[in-house]
């Protein structure tokens, strides 16, 4: 058999650059040769302040995404992970075995407590196991995700060590499945792109003109003080983007210009948000023929959770046979 691959992004609102480069691209090169399941994943959304009026668009935007992007239902599976309850009766039982004092000190946690101060929940504390559980439901070996998932994944191979060690061989240790753009930094000068951080990110059905409105707000400096770009800031962060959009010749250019302290930043953002624009016009433009087919995207998600939940049925009545609850 294939090995197993599992990814979900969140609902929280419309898929950014990060989230393409850093999961989706991955996702795109696995599932023409490993049996892939890709989620939403809505449980892990409400962790965060959210509106329960909006959520179920909000997971249908990202199923459109997916597929616009190309996750094709006839190589994966798609998922919308509460459609599946395995997923939190596996988190339950897992939770059982790791200690809290690890999960608090998750600079994940950290930095949603630090986001979010009035919000410090159970389930945020609890999202790693969650994680956990969503890929060793299916026995998942390789995770496209960022960089940023690092520590997730470290919680998730040791979920899975303790497990096997007490109850017998059971689950793999899933490793991350690396992508070229597995850090995509924010437009707001620093940190990563988030859709949960305002101006960092450029949306995958941006146009052309709101790409270069969001550029416009990136932070640059006086363009004046020469020598070699810098690694970090916002400076950094454009010249970042035009690596990973392969902007290569003008990557050059614009490097010189910098040392020769006459760079036009304005020049810069356009060459970007062209470039930016034309990678994403195949996107949006599937994604109009998947809005004007809901019935199609309809099915795909029942068929999704049919083959999801066979998998999964397995892998929990194994997992409650060996911790003695059947
Ligand atoms: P966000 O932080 O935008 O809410 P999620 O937490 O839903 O994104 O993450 C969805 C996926 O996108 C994960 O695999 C995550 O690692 C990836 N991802 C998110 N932001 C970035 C980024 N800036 N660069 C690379 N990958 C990213």
């Amino acid at each position: 058999m294939n090995k197993r691959v599992y990814s979900g992004i969140r609902a929280t609102g419309r898929l950014h650059l990060g989230n393409y480069f850093g999961a989706v691209k991955g996702m795109l090169e696995l599932q023409d040769n490993y049996d892939c399941i890709f989620s939403v994943v809505d449980l892990h959304t409400i962790t965060v302040p959210y509106d329960p009026s909006t959520l179920q668009s909000s997971v249908r935007e990202i199923i459109i995404d997916y597929l616009a992007a190309g996750l094709d239902p006839n190589k994966c599976k798609i998922e919308i992970q509460s459609m599946v309850p395995q997923h939190t009766e596996l988190a339950y039982l897992l939770s059982t075995i790791y200690p809290v004092s690890r999960l608090e000190d998750l600079p994940t946690y950290k930095e949603k407590k630090a986001q979010y101060p009035k919000y410090i929940n159970m389930g945020l504390l609890y999202y790693p196991v969650l994680m956990a559980a969503d890929v060793l439901l299916y026995k998942g070996e390789l995770v496209p995700v960022g960089i940023d998932q690092e520590p997730h994944l470290e919680v998730m191979r040791e979920i899975a060590r303790k497990f096997n060690s007490m109850f017998g061989q059971t689950f793999p240790e899933p490793q991350r499945f690396k992508t070229n753009g597995d850090y995509v930094p924010s437009l707001v000068g620093a940190g990563k792109m988030s859709k949960s951080i305002n101006g960092s990110f450029i949306n995958l059905t941006d146009d052309l003109k709101t790409i270069r409105k969001r550029l416009a707000y990136a932070p640059t400096d006086s363009g004046l003080i020469g020598g070699n770009v810098p690694e970090t800031g916002g400076v950094a962060n454009l010249f970042k983007l035009l690596k990973l959009f392969k902007l290569d010749k003008e990557y050059n250019k614009f490097e010189q210009d910098y040392r020769d302290k006459k760079i036009r930043y304005s020049e810069l953002k356009d060459v970007l948000a062209e470039a930016i624009f034309k990678e994403l016009q195949p996107f949006q433009a599937k994604r109009k023929e998947f809005i004007n087919n809901p019935k199609l995207v309809d099915l795909i998600i029942i068929e999704g959770q049919k083959k999801c939940i066979q998998i999964v049925e397995q892998t929990i009545k194994e997992v409650r046979k060996k911790m003695g609850l059947t």
